[in-house]
């Protein structure tokens, strides 16, 4: 059966794979899921097709017989939040996350606030793809009303927190769904906030939606500039946050998730994270007594391993982090909190907090595969990888990782594009260069 569902919901261009016909039957499937009743809150971020697809899909809920309730423009966390907090049977979010302005989605959320788990999200591609799709009477049909997400969700992160001093904040929020309510939420915890981007606009003028070192360096400028404490960045529908220290310098992302990971980590706690992630995130954990768990890549992974373990982090280097104490689902604004609490806790500077970490350079390298070839030449690699890399511990839980003393080594099929990408990192960057080398010569040979 073909995939709908990718790491993060349905995603695709405009026009091409994600049009108002499929938004109809996915929002009937999703109806038929819920057993032809109970109420789905539906939200979109700031894209031009945003609003034509939430009528295509509202529709196809309401065709099999579900109440909705709009939250209109949102973040993802609020709208996941706001299916807890209001007791609805599910939530759906339109939105294609960092991808550019022309794609568009949609991410759906259970009744715990939780992104749905892959067994789910099969669910619905089979009564999709099946065309089971359960449309009930006229006098059945749902009902449409509005709702405001955010006013819960803002009291609810921001209760009781108190930082000792006035932090100065400029926040970048790339003109996506935290645009109105970032802004707010610092100002509500005491924060002097300098806004940058911050008119939702589909179009997106002010930059590229990844929150990346490339895309950030007019916020780096601004903190610069203005003498702020911190930058803070999203993603276009922020459940991601990314940081500018206070030299306008972007932060590492995994020594931003080692110190945000390891704050309130006691003896025996657990930390999740992806396969992806680098030692110093280990490390880090490991000096306060906790463990960490890994996933494969992909928010929904860790979400699902965040709630069987009962851990109290999740996160990915990508910035999307969940705090459990909260709710589970990645949470940009959220984070943006954590980092100025992890400020306020060791009356440090960022640039301070990331610099006490450890370097571990790291080296990323793809390789060309077809991606009908792609699980064929990942079997082979596996055996291939195990006899060149002899006493490594090996994960395959997601692609092939090896672990050594010396470093780590990531083969993984890509999820989206023709590649096998090889990450390496070791304890110097020759050593990380060596790994790579030794697994793209095997990879070599098997394509
Ligand atoms: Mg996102």
């Amino acid at each position: 059966m073909k995939r709908l569902f990718g790491t993060s919901g349905v995603r695709g261009v405009v026009g091409e794979e994600i049009t108002p016909e499929l938004f109809i039957e996915l929002g009937l499937a999703l109806a038929t899921h819920l057993g032809n009743s109970g109420t789905v809150i539906v939200g979109r971020d700031p894209r031009l097709s945003g609003e034509m697809l939430e009528d295509s899909l509202v529709s196809g809920i309401l065709s099999g017989g579900c109440e909705v309730r709009r939250a209109g423009m949102v973040p993802t966390p609020v709208l996941a939040f706001a299916v807890r907090l209001l007791g609805a049977n599910a939530g759906a979010m339109i939105t294609a996350s960092h991808n550019p302005p022309e794609y568009n989605g949609v991410k759906f959320w259970d009744s715990e606030g939780v992104a749905f788990a892959p067994a789910v999200e099969k669910e619905i591609e089979r009564i999709f793809y099946e065309k089971s799709g359960k449309r009930v009477g006229w006098q059945k049909l749902g009902r449409v009303g509005n709702v405001d997400a955010s006013s819960g969700y803002l009291k609810m992160v921001t209760e009781g927190i108190k930082l000792s001093k006035s932090y100065k904040v400029v926040v970048d929020c790339g003109n996506g769904a935290a645009s109105p309510l970032t802004p707010v939420l610092l100002r509500r915890i005491g924060c002097k906030v300098v806004s940058l981007n911050c008119q939702p606009d589909g179009n997106f003028p002010g930059r590229g939606l990844e929150p990346n070192e490339g895309n950030l360096k007019e916020l780096s400028e601004i903190v610069s500039a203005t003498g702020a404490d911190i930058g803070i960045a999203h993603d276009g529908d922020a459940d991601r946050a990314a940081a500018v220290d206070e030299k306008g310098n972007f932060a590492n992302e995994d020594k931003l998730l080692a110190a945000v990971a390891s704050r309130n980590v006691r003896k025996g706690d657990i930390v999740v994270t992806t396969v992806e992630s680098s030692k110093v995130v280990y490390d880090a954990v490991g000096k306060k007594g906790g463990k960490v768990v890994k996933t494969p890549v992909g928010d929904v992974s860790v979400a699902e391993a965040v709630k069987k373990n009962s851990a109290v982090f999740g996160g990915e280097p990508s910035g999307a982090w969940i705090f459990p104490e909260v709710h589970l689902a990645p949470d940009g604004p959220l984070s943006a909190i954590r980092i100025l609490q992890l400020l306020d806790s060791s009356s440090k500077k960022l640039s301070e907090i990331l610099g006490a970490l450890p370097d571990y350079p790291t080296i990323r390298k793809k390789m060309a595969c077809p991606n009908e070839k792609k699980s064929e030449t990942m079997r082979k690699i596996g055996k291939e990888l195990r006899a060149e890399f002899k006493g490594a511990e090996i994960l395959e839980i997601d692609g092939v990782r090896l672990d050594l003393d010396e470093g780590w080594v990531l083969v993984r099929p890509s999820g989206t594009e023709p590649y096998i990408r090889i990450t390496a990192e070791g304890k110097t960057e020759k050593t990380a260069k060596e790994l790579v080398e030794r697994a793209s010569e095997i990879l070599n040979k098997t394509i």
